[in-house]
């Protein structure tokens, strides 16, 4: 294990404390109050890259700061340009993992997604992140570092994020509490001052953390990988669904769906010849009719490892019209970054094979 490894073991990662937790961290060092904010601001608003550059602080502060944490900002191990201007980051932590992040562009204006764990262990047959399993949990930190990350590169074009997903590798409701650490500090006024409304969380149904999100009284928006309009056949293609059966995970969105009044986001991933046939759309429009909810269809992409084909696009607008004309809100993912291998996971799988020989 080299020095740079241990030393990031040691020491927690300041993007990984809360507002009130700088605080009291000021307090125990016997610091004025007020420096707590002007650390916060260095971190979110000026998004500084290490303590040093925090020069209304005292030296003997930055100095304290350094040797409480860690400032390592993700190491950008590639960076990857798309003509329809997505940018994916494929980022190095402290020990070594690597994890991507993705910037789209909207016509309504930046949203970045964000990973939640290194590796999964949901083992959805469809997603290239799960291949390896799950190696670790990210950090709060880590996962607020990536849209800091992202921003920095945004300001350079006078722009900003203004949307989170979070959807890239990992189950956040299988890391329930540092997904919801970085989402308070993402909606925090005096940080990146996000609005609530404008981040959405994405789980495969983990349904006791569903109900737990629920209840936190937040209008952060909630989507579900559904995938299947059975247990049966969810079963196959997401085995979570023998831990949190179908009837469940819908269970679950009723009750989030009258907690909070939102509106709740199925994300379906039509496969060739799987999910995607008329009697497939009539049976989800059974399930869905009458929910407050939109059906977002995704055609899979393309995992080498799976054998699953593409849905033909006549039958992706077929299966839209069954569930339009059951008065189901449906449209289909516009795909991005489709030149530089913006699928979940397939830049990442690609370094481990070139990292593991
Ligand atoms: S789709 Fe999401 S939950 Fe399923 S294996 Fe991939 S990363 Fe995990």
């Amino acid at each position: 294990m080299n020095k740079e490894v241990n030393e990031g073991e040691s020491k927690p990662f300041i993007y990984d404390y809360t507002l009130e937790q700088i605080q009291d961290w000021v307090k125990e060092h016997d610091e004025a109050a007020f420096r707590a904010g002007q650390i916060f601001d260095w971190l979110y608003v000026k998004r500084v890259v290490s303590f040093e550059e925090m020069t209304n602080l005292p030296a003997s502060l930055r100095d304290k700061l350094n040797d409480s944490f860690r400032f390592v900002t993700l190491n950008e191990i590639t960076k990857l340009n798309s003509k329809d201007g997505t940018v994916k980051f494929l980022f190095g932590l402290h020990d070594n993992h690597a994890i991507e992040t993705v910037i789209m562009r909207h016509n309504y204006g930046n949203s970045v997604c964000v990973t939640t764990q290194v590796g999964c262990r949901v083992g959805c047959t469809f997603c290239a992140s799960t291949l390896g399993g799950l190696k670790r949990d990210l950090t709060a930190g880590e996962i607020v570092a990536q849209v800091v990350q992202s921003q920095r590169v945004l300001d350079a074009e006078g722009q900003r994020v203004s949307s989170i997903v979070i959807m890239g590798t990992g189950e956040p409701f299988e890391n329930y509490e540092a997904t919801m650490t970085f989402l308070r500090l993402m909606i925090h006024p005096k940080g990146l001052n996000i609005g609530a409304r404008h981040i959405t969380v994405s789980t495969s149904g983990i349904v006791p953390n569903m109900i737990r999100f629920a209840d936190e009284g937040t209008q952060i928006n909630l989507a579900i990988s559904i995938h299947a309009p059975n247990d049966t056949l969810r079963s196959k293609l997401m085995p979570v669904n023998r831990r949190f059966p179908f009837a469940d995970v819908i269970n679950a969105c009723h009750y989030y769906i009258e907690k909070t009044g939102r509106r709740i986001t199925f994300e379906y991933a039509l496969i060739g010849g799987v999910n995607d046939r008329p009697e497939h759309a009539e049976e989800l429009a059974t399930v869905l009719q009458g929910m407050l909810c939109h059906v977002n269809l995704i055609p899979v992409n393309y995992v080498p490892e799976r054998d699953y084909v593409r849905t033909p696009r006549d039958d992706i607008f077929e299966f839209q019209r069954i569930l339009q004309k059951r008065n189901v809100n449906v449209t289909i993912r516009r795909e991005q970054g489709h030149d530089i291998a913006a699928a979940c996971g397939q830049l990442r799988a690609k370094h481990m094979e070139t990292t593991t020989g």
